[in-house]
């Protein structure tokens, strides 16, 4: 009897568990849905980098993947009675918005199961939990208890596939053309790339992950994002060695965990005394905080190069998301879903739990362990892990003629704004006591 199976972050062949279920009882349906609430989430830059992925996928299919347009809830249980199908197999999905259209999906299929296999993680949101069956809070236990659970071996090859479309294809969405080269997607370039950061990078990640002038890291968070490489498959490749990438990947499975057993932290404060700060700024003054903000015009080098290569590439370096989102939050006063909104709406790596607690953890009201006191100094930041000034330079080209690490303050140079670079919309040291007196407010309640 045939099967559907149903591709949504998981837009791979290798390693895919649902597969493995979905071939056991003869031919495969391979369906994508394209949700419009999704499609609408998802911005430019990752509706572009979805195609893409699709179509590779659609290419390794044979060219037989079944697209149709329309909410899940219609459209999956329309193909499983077209295929007379068994069973509709998915990888689950452990999103807040994922777990509802999934609950909504599994009633509209009445009497065909919907069969979870599998996950977007080596191990499930959910499962690694302290003694007393409660959620980890802090990242270095769940780490320790994580690494204790362990992870399965990767899928076995599904082998021939008979691959099978009931009916007709509806054809790839069209995103809007978009101004910014996006790295190849699909399995194959995740594992190519996979490949070479394990060949060239992974000795030198510890030393150079948080350098943003080099590239140190695996670029490999829209593989991930997309499911197109599976992290269990990176871990098993790793082994014991690399303890630090491994971390890394944790933090994903942690961020994860912390969504899962609360809900509505996409948009409300971990810590719910944060969101009675009453001094964030407000109306127009907002407005222009906001937009100098993403287009990178503060006047704070580190801050606007890291906001330009957003713009220009659709991602950013882990530590300038750090160091432009305590900006937003501590030095203009503007709440963290703000800034979480326009990284989601720009990044091709967009997750909504890395990117939510991303953003909670560096605002001072998510899982870390001491968040009230962390202010990123922006122009200190950007000496220690940009000492040659080269990544600024390559973001902001009002201040290339300045060399080495004196592009950080462009105000000590005679001539650091003759190219039209703006001067700084706010003091560092005036808005870091603000920070910190609103902080010190609510500690006590
Ligand atoms: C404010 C903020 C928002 C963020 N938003 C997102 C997001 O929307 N999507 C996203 O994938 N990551 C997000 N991150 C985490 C991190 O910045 C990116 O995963 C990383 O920069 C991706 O580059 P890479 O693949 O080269 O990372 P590497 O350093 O090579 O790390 C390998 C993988 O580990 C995972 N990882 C590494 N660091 C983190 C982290 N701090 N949190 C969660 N996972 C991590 C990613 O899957 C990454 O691909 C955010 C971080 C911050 C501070």
């Amino acid at each position: 009897m045939a099967s559907v199976l149903w591709f949504r972050r998981d837009l791979r062949l290798r390693d895919n568990p649902a597969l493995l279920a979905a071939a056991e009882s003869g031919p495969v349906v391979p369906l994508f849905v394209v949700d419009p609430v999704l499609w609408e989430r998802a911005g430019a830059v990752r509706q572009n980098y979805l195609v893409a992925s699709l179509r590779s996928l659609g290419a390794s299919l044979g060219r037989n993947l079944l697209l149709i347009h329309g909410r899940p809830e219609e459209v999956v249980p329309r193909i499983a009675k077209a295929a007379k199908a068994d069973a509709v197999h998915i990888a689950a999905d452990y999103s807040p918005y994922g777990q509802a259209r999934d609950a909504r999906v599994g009633t509209a299929l009445k009497k065909t199961p919907l069969v979870r296999t599998g996950s977007p993680y080596a191990v499930a949101p959910g499962r690694v939990t302290k003694a007393d069956g409660t959620a980890y809070r802090v990242y270095t236990p769940f780490f320790k208890a994580w690494l204790q659970h362990g992870w399965r071996a990767p899928a076995d090859d599904p082998g021939d596939v008979e691959w099978w479309m009931p009916v007709g294809c509806q054809g790839y969405p069209s995103p809007p053309e978009l101004d910014i080269a996006l790295p190849p997607a699909g399995e194959d370039a995740a594992w190519e790339r996979w490949e070479t950061f394990r060949a060239t990078g992974l000795a030198d990640y510890a030393e150079l992950r948080n350098r943003p002038d080099i590239a140190g890291t695996s670029s490999l968070s829209q593989y991930l994002r997309f499911g197109e490489i599976h992290p269990r498959s990176l871990l098993t490749d790793l082994g014991d060695a690399d303890e630090v990438f491994r971390k890394e990947i944790c933090w994903r499975e942690f961020y994860a965990d912390v969504l899962f057993h609360n809900p509505s932290s996409t948009t409300h404060s971990l810590d719910p005394r944060y969101d009675t700060i009453m001094r964030w700024t407000k109306g127009k003054q907002a407005r222009e905080f906001l937009e100098a903000w993403q287009t990178g015009m503060t006047g704070f080098p580190f801050v606007d190069a890291g906001m330009r290569q957003l713009r220009d590439e659709g991602w950013m370096h882990n530590r300038v998301r750090m160091v432009v989102a305590s900006f937003l939050v501590k030095d203009l006063h503007l709440p963290w879903q703000r800034g979480a909104e326009h990284f989601m709406h720009m990044l091709r790596d967009g997750d909504v739990a890395s990117n939510s607690h991303g953003w909670q953890w560096t605002a001072g009201c998510g899982t870390d362990a001491s968040p009230f006191y962390r202010v990123f100094n922006p122009i200190g930041q950007g000496e220690k892990f940009d000492p040659d000034g080269d990544y600024v330079r390559r973001y902001v080209p009002e201040l290339a003629h300045i060399p080495g690490s004196a592009v950080h303050q462009p105000w000590n140079w005679i001539d650091g704004y003759a190219h039209g670079y703006p001067e700084p919309i706010v003091d560092h040291a005036h808005e870091r006591q603000v920070a910190l007196a609103d902080f010190a407010a609510i500690k006590g309640r």
